[in-house]
């Protein structure tokens, strides 16, 4: 039997929080968007409180764009970047709040008097592929983020793979060379030491001697070595090229790991073209096992900050759909 849904039956805010910009959205039901708001952010970890009072406020500001309360709300979903247990609701590490192991899902719930469900980053933009976006066709594919971090999520047989503590598919923290560079997570040779902005700033300010630009920000740092690697300086395309090469052995793994249909390249750093190079995508076909079948498809999506956020809303709307039927299920079983 074939459902429909009532899209006026429920109403869902995703917010998304992030050290630059923060953004709400509101979904109906089928997933329509409602309103949407955008606040910029000033970098830096935030006290629990704080960040609890700046998430109400975007809920408050949201929903008075919608025309609606707070109370109107059927739950709420909220992606932080870092390392997040979905199922636990706990934020065990993230760089926009201080502190370790907060039980954010469940402060923010105290807060606003809603349910509220988080998950970081990546997983929420493959929720928003998912619902939304190319994945809706997919059984099996992956959503890898390349920003200041490298993040993935993968999607098996319709859902969303999270492992045992929800702490899996961390790409950007898988070896990919012993003893190597160091990395944010205290360890060395990680796959994100070698490909994530940070590491591509580190090494523009020894290969290009830019020991006086010690000060500026990361994005101008990124900016300026693109300029350079466009306008022709060998030194700062080889910076791209090698990330390039360590980003295709990444992916060339998870294509033999796991055999996805699609590999979606997903984040802000898009521009950064020399990444996602030709080179780079026949790398990766040159380090993925030889077994005559097709190459999986790569696609390249810049992803925009209210995508993240509809991927939050897709959290919380797939949690009130589970709330919903799963007392029907229950029923069934008797
Ligand atoms: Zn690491």
């Amino acid at each position: 039997m074939a459902l429909g849904v009532r899209p006026g039956a429920h109403m869902v805010a995703g917010i998304k929080l992030s050290d630059r910009e923060n953004t709400a959205v509101i979904v109906d039901f089928a997933g329509n968007l409602i309103a949407d708001l955008a606040m910029p952010h000033q970098p830096g970890a935030m006290e629990l409180a704080d960040l609890l009072n700046l998430t109400a406020e975007l809920v408050d500001r949201v929903c008075q764009k919608a025309g609606i309360e707070r109370s109107n709300l059927s739950a709420i979903g909220l992606g932080v970047p870092g390392f997040v247990d979905a199922a636990a609701g706990i934020a065990h590490w993230s760089p926009i709040l201080a502190g370790r192991h907060i039980p954010l899902a469940q402060a923010l719930s105290a807060r606003i008097c809603l349910p509220v469900h988080i998950d970081n980053d990546a997983n929420l933009v493959t929720l928003a592929e998912l619902w939304f976006g190319a994945g809706r066709r997919l059984s099996d594919f992956a959503v890898v983020t390349i920003e200041h971090g490298v993040g993935m999520g993968f999607v098996l047989n319709h859902r969303i793979y999270r492992g045992a503590q929800g702490l899996g598919m961390e790409l950007g923290h898988t070896k990919v060379q012993l003893d190597g560079a160091l990395c944010r997570c205290g360890q060395r040779g990680c796959l994100e030491a070698y490909v994530a902005d940070y590491a591509l700033a580190r090494e523009a300010t020894t290969a290009l001697n830019w020991t006086n630009r010690e000060n500026r920000s990361l994005n101008i740092l990124l900016e300026s070595l693109y300029d350079h690697a466009k306008a022709g300086n060998q030194a700062a395309r080889s910076i791209f090229h090698r990330a390039g090469r360590f980003l295709a052995l990444g992916l060339a793994n998870v294509v033999n790991l796991f055999d996805p249909e699609l590999i979606i390249l997903s984040g802000e750093r898009m521009r950064y073209d020399y990444l996602y190079a030709n080179e780079t995508l026949a790398e990766i076909k040159a380090l993925a096992l030889n077994t005559g079948r097709p190459a999986p498809k790569i696609e390249i999506h810049a992803w925009g900050d209210l995508l993240w956020a509809h991927g939050a809303a897709a959290l919380a709307l797939s949690a009130v759909t589970e709330g919903l039927l799963a007392p029907a299920r229950e029923i069934a079983a008797q």
